[in-house]
């Protein structure tokens, strides 16, 4: 489904990454770990063409989405993105929140657009607040609005930036659970994250980044338990 190769990207005189090779097929969740500052929201951000790469081929289904007459829109439809700090829209309810890009990009009717979106709260478990604003949830909920949101669009693949990170601890869990669930379900998912308890149970593969280089790739039982490289036991290590 996504084949990214030999992809390059520098800020500047920054090298962020440096010939990156990710291959992922349907279904496979990949989990992507790594120091700050090594390149992981950059990598999902040349994904979806949140920013120019130089150079390599990042092809979504065998199509070079990097390419200049690549239609970004469509692209986006294919690719879903859920950010660290939710990203909803403030003046707009749970379900306006979900139900915009179907309408908007999709063209879908308000009606089915409503529908699917209350069925799509359901799967996140928050149907009861479809008519809540983001300011009266919970970061927990906002997060699974987000998650729903990114849904709607029925995209190929799903990407995650830290989508725990900016939570509180006791409100990670219910995130985790509906991420867990959607891994469950087949969905295609590229996830930045260091909660180990959803990679250990959820990843098909582990990605170990560091300075723009893949340093390690593979099933998390290898990955965490006899790592190969220095660099990844090292950071493993900091972890615990
Ligand atoms: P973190 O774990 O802190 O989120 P990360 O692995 O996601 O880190 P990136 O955000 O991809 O790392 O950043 C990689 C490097 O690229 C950093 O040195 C960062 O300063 C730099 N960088 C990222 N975005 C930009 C930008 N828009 N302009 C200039 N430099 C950037
Ligand atoms: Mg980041």
């Amino acid at each position: 489904l996504l084949d990214i190769d030999d992809l390059y990207k520098s800020y500047g005189s920054e090298d962020v990454l440096e010939g990156v090779d990710l291959e992922m097929d349907r279904g496979d969740v990949t989990v992507l770990i790594g120091p700050s500052g090594s390149g992981k929201s950059t990598l999902l951000r040349c994904v979806n063409q949140l920013t120019d790469i130089d150079s390599g081929t990042v092809a979504l289904d065998g199509t070079d989405v990097t390419r200049p007459e690549a239609d970004v829109n469509e692209l986006r439809k294919q690719v879903g993105m859920v950010f660290q700090d939710f990203n909803l829209f403030a003046h707009l309810t749970a379900l306006g929140n979900v139900t915009l890009g179907p309408r908007k990009v999709l063209g879908m009717d308000a009606d089915e657009a409503r529908e699917r979106g209350r069925e799509h709260l359901e799967q996140v478990g928050l149907l009861d607040q479809a008519d809540s604003y983001p300011a009266e949830l919970s970061g927990g909920q906002q997060q699974r609005v987000g998650i729903a949101r990114a849904l709607a669009m029925d995209p190929e693949l799903l990407l995650f930036d830290e989508p725990t990170s900016a939570l509180d601890p006791e409100l990670v869990g219910e995130v985790v659970d509906v991420m867990r669930d959607l891994a469950d379900r087949g969905i295609t998912m590229l996830v930045v994250s260091h909660e180990m308890g959803f990679a250990r149970s959820a990843a098909s593969d582990i990605v170990f980044l560091d300075d723009g280089e893949i340093v390690e790739h593979g099933p998390p039982e290898q990955l965490f338990e006899t790592p190969e490289a220095d660099r990844t036991r090292e950071f493993l290590g900091r972890l615990q």
